[in-house]
């Protein structure tokens, strides 16, 4: 075995075992596919969306109206990505339509930016019960078609709102009061975790706060990327 073949196989026994840490012991076979350079230059949202079919691949299929799978610019510069879909999004299959969603598109405009510009999908497709938070596995078993998105898509820079989306997107346990507000990479893409809009209608204290993680992703978006949003 050469040595980059070495270096691949110990990369991956490190990534395996920090998914056992995180109680994930199997990976389904699209996962592994998410990551294939040569797919993600193939693919278009409508192929994503229709290898997800109906989806059964986890337990929240059974008390969903709709799968929320995401909307906006295939072409965007910038994806918000949420935690899951409520009651509202759950009724129109489409993310952020609720009460929180309006705060959501307000927040988007503050940096001169519509809805129709940006993406917006949810780290999980389909509605929990009575709203509770996603479970591992739901998480496991939506993450792929995500991952997916974000490579089609290729958004330049990610704002991930609230706890889950944050931890599952950076692969870490820290809370959202430690993560927002920084910048950090997934795969070559920036990353800036700042609260959900959910947390701020019941905490309208810390609008402020998200007002300067949305300038901080404003001003990256100006130094790096002038044009996207013209395309
Ligand atoms: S949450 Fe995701 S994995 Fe689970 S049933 Fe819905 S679309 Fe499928």
């Amino acid at each position: 075995m050469d040595r980059e073949n070495q270096e691949i196989i110990s990369d991956l026994k490190t990534y395996l075992e920090y998914l056992k840490g995180m109680g994930i012991v199997s990976l389904p076979a699209s996962e592994m596919k998410a990551d294939e350079p040569s797919q993600s230059t193939m693919i278009t949202l409508e192929d994503v969306r229709k290898e997800l079919g109906d989806c059964k691949r986890c337990k929240l299929h059974r008390g969903r109206k709709t799968i929320v799978f995401g909307e906006g610019n295939e072409k965007a510069t910038l994806m918000l990505i949420g935690e899951g879909p409520g009651y509202d999004e759950d009724v129109q299959g489409r993310p952020f339509v609720g009460k929180a969603g309006q705060l959501l598109t307000k927040i988007i405009q503050s940096i001169n930016l519509s809805r129709e510009e940006v993406y917006i999908a949810n780290i999980i497709k389909c509605r929990p019960p009575q709203n509770r938070n996603p479970q591992p596995d739901e998480i496991q078993n939506c993450h792929p078609f995500l991952m997916k998105q974000i490579s089609v898509i290729q958004p330049k820079i990610i704002c991930a709102l609230g706890t889950f989306s944050a931890q599952t997107l950076l692969k870490t346990g820290a809370k959202i009061t430690a993560l927002r507000g920084k910048l950090y990479d997934l795969e070559g893409i920036k990353v800036i975790p700042t609260y959900h809009p959910a947390f701020l209608l019941r905490n309208p204290e810390k609008k402020r706060e998200v007002w300067e993680d949305m300038k901080k992703i404003a001003e990256w978006i100006n130094n790096n990327d002038k044009t996207k949003e013209m395309e």
